[in-house]
């Protein structure tokens, strides 16, 4: 298999070198509060056949990453849920389930691969919360050296996380935009690797690794996949998954993927009805999808419109109520970013087909943000000594 990069705003061709992060062209493009501009493809070529090897379809050689367990999530059958609901094919991928509990270790895991395979041994990054914990732990599987920038409201146990795991971490006085953008400042200055979300163009080819798991474990492509969505890496990750696999031959079309923001921190929602992207601070429950400047936000709708996809909003309380109810109906206990997704599928499901394959990402473990999740029950406030109190 052949690699190389694409620029996805004006199609130009590179090839992948760590130096090169946006597309040097339309980088000249980017305007202050606005998604990067030029980010970057990677483009396979090749051939597969369907009992692919993962690690045949990724940029870097498989003798590169660390020795972690990332990927292989479960596919959960739901059978509660699928009764209640009357959705006989739905099923939920549980990325909570990755060695740092989240998603992002698909990132973090080629990411680091990428840096060892170039004798990078710095990483730093921006992050709300789980990219941070994420490459904390990845990198301490490689041996590398993780640098992070945490906004002040960071979920602590993503902190103690990333601490636990060595990395080193300066708490920002401000927003995960501002974290972003000393990240990358500390990066210029510093040299090493910077593994921004959408700046690094391996995040989103590591993400796509959930679709082609998908793929092998239904044995075909779901019909419908519900995603929560904050830069917007994820969901392009996920189309990047699809559309690898409709280049090697492997299926007919990409599925529909329909993309769940929270309702105060909606920016792609907004931009895909407006046609351009404004900027408004946010805040939300749901801090991994909290987001005032998705920086993947112009690749990520473009893909919406090719593929005909779809951006609907969930309001804080729906996405609390949904984390209660996945927990208590299948056993699964998400951070409430991850329960946004699946707020969205119950928002829309009387628009469904019952019997569409539909799959659900939980992106993230619950346990992540605990302090949220009191949100969706009722805590014991009575202290009892003795049974006889409660009979
Ligand atoms: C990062 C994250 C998301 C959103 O991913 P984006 O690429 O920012 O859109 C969703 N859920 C969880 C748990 C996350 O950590």
């Amino acid at each position: 298999m052949e690699f190389c990069y694409r620029c996805s705003l004006c199609g130009r061709t590179f090839s992948i070198d760590p130096q090169l992060t946006l597309c040097p062209d339309c980088v000249k493009q980017q305007q202050k509060d606005q998604p990067l501009s030029g980010v970057l493809d990677v483009e396979l070529n090749g051939t597969a056949d369907q009992q692919f090897d993962i690690f045949d379809l990724l940029p870097v050689e498989q003798k590169y990453f660390p020795p972690a367990p990332v990927g292989g999530t479960p596919l959960w059958q739901p059978k509660n849920l699928r009764r209640e609901l009357g959705f006989s094919k739905l099923f939920i991928k549980d990325d909570g389930a990755n060695p740092t509990s989240s998603f992002k270790d698909r990132a973090s895991f080629l990411v680091s691969a990428f840096a060892k395979k170039f004798g990078i041994q710095d990483i730093a990054l921006a992050s709300t919360g789980n990219a941070g914990s994420s490459m904390a732990g990845i990198g301490a599987a490689a041996g590398q050296t993780i640098t992070l920038f945490l906004p002040k409201y960071a979920p602590v146990a993503k902190l103690v996380q990333a601490l636990q795991y060595g990395a080193r971490v300066y708490r920002v006085d401000g927003s995960y935009d501002l974290a972003y953008d000393l990240s990358l400042e500390y990066s210029l200055k510093n040299g090493g690797m910077n593994r921004n979300t959408a700046y690094n163009p391996m995040t989103i080819e590591g993400k796509k690794t959930v679709s082609l798991e998908l793929y092998q474990q239904l044995g075909r492509t779901p019909d419908v996949v519900f995603v929560s969505v904050g830069d917007g890496c994820i969901l392009s990750g996920v189309y990047k998954g699809f559309r690898d696999l409709q280049q090697l031959g492997l299926i007919p079309e990409v599925p529909k993927i329909i993309g769940v923001q929270a309702e105060t921190s909606n920016a792609l929602c907004r931009a895909l009805a407006s046609g351009r992207f404004t900027a408004e601070p946010t805040s939300t429950v749901a801090d991994s999808i909290c987001v005032d400047v998705p920086r993947n936000g112009a690749h990520a709708l473009t893909q919406i419109k090719k593929f005909g996809g779809e951006l609907i909003s969930v309001s804080d309380n729906e996405i609390i109520q949904a984390q209660a109810r996945l927990s208590a109906s299948t056993g699964l206990f998400t951070e409430p970013a991850s329960a946004a997704a699946f707020a969205g599928f119950l928002k829309v499901s009387s628009k469904l087909e019952q019997d569409a394959l539909i799959t659900v990402l939980a992106t993230g473990n619950g346990l992540k943000d605990s302090a949220s999740a009191q949100l969706g029950i009722n805590m014991p406030e009575r202290l009892i000594s003795t049974v006889t109190d409660i009979l």
